[in-house]
């Protein structure tokens, strides 16, 4: 039988993963802490997320309503301070779970979810997800859509809408795309820019990202 990869010490990944982002913050000489790390939890137990808050990690990111609303109450009831931010596409028929559940929803990509969010938003705020690399399988608002969907949730949500986020494709150079998603949260004055997962966050903070979201580089390969 082949050995089962060793749990990982998510305490010691977690002091690394702060390490490297601190220096990147430096090496683009923007101000030290101004970019938060979104600890990306999906498919992981319970007891990875508790160990993940005895470290001192307070904002999760999960993938599916289901498996947040099965780990996270309980959670949250032991951690009053913690944020949970929904990151992966959105039934429209989960939206008013999804706002009673977290604290952002990440993944606001057509204009019938932002129809189906907004009677029951309450006090979790928003980013657009853009699918900056235009690829036809994945989520997200076109580029050449995103402005109009831009403008039309900034009237609907005011500033719940936080900024934007976007997962720029695989195996190709996320510079341009990282460094268009900045350009555009900025002409529109938005914040928030959530972008650089564990193999690019680096790059990410380089070009302005203020929210990286983190997992297997914390919590193992899924
Ligand atoms: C899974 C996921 C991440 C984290 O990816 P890693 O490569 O494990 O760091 C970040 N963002 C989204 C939208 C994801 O689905």
């Amino acid at each position: 039988m082949p050995e089962a990869d060793p749990p990982p010490n998510i305490g010691e990944n977690l002091a690394r993963v702060r390490e490297r982002i601190e220096t990147a913050i430096a090496r683009a000489g923007r101000p030290a802490g101004c970019v938060t790390l979104v600890a990306v939890s999906k498919t992981h137990p319970i007891e990875a997320i508790r160990a993940a808050l005895a470290a001192g990690q307070t904002i999760f990111g999960e993938n599916r309503v289901q498996e947040a609303a099965a780990k996270f109450p309980a959670l949250r009831t032991e951690h009053p301070d913690l944020r949970l931010h929904l990151i992966g596409g959105l039934q429209t028929n989960k939206a008013k779970q999804a706002c009673a559940l977290a604290n952002r929803i990440e993944s606001l990509d057509r204009p019938r979810l932002a129809d189906a969010i907004a009677p029951h938003l309450g006090g979790c705020d928003l980013l657009i997800e853009i699918n900056v690399g235009d690829e036809p399988q994945k989520a997200g608002i076109t580029r050449a859509e995103a402005d109009d969907f831009i403008l039309s949730c900034q009237s609907r949500f005011g500033p719940a809408l936080a900024g934007l986020m976007c997962v720029p494709p695989t195996g190709e150079d996320p510079t341009p795309h990282f460094a268009w998603l900045a350009d555009r949260a900025t002409r529109h004055r938005l914040g928030v820019i959530s972008m650089g997962m564990s193999a690019d966050y680096e790059t990410a903070i380089r070009l302005g990202a203020t929210h990286v979201r983190v997992g297997s580089a914390i919590f193992g390969t899924r």
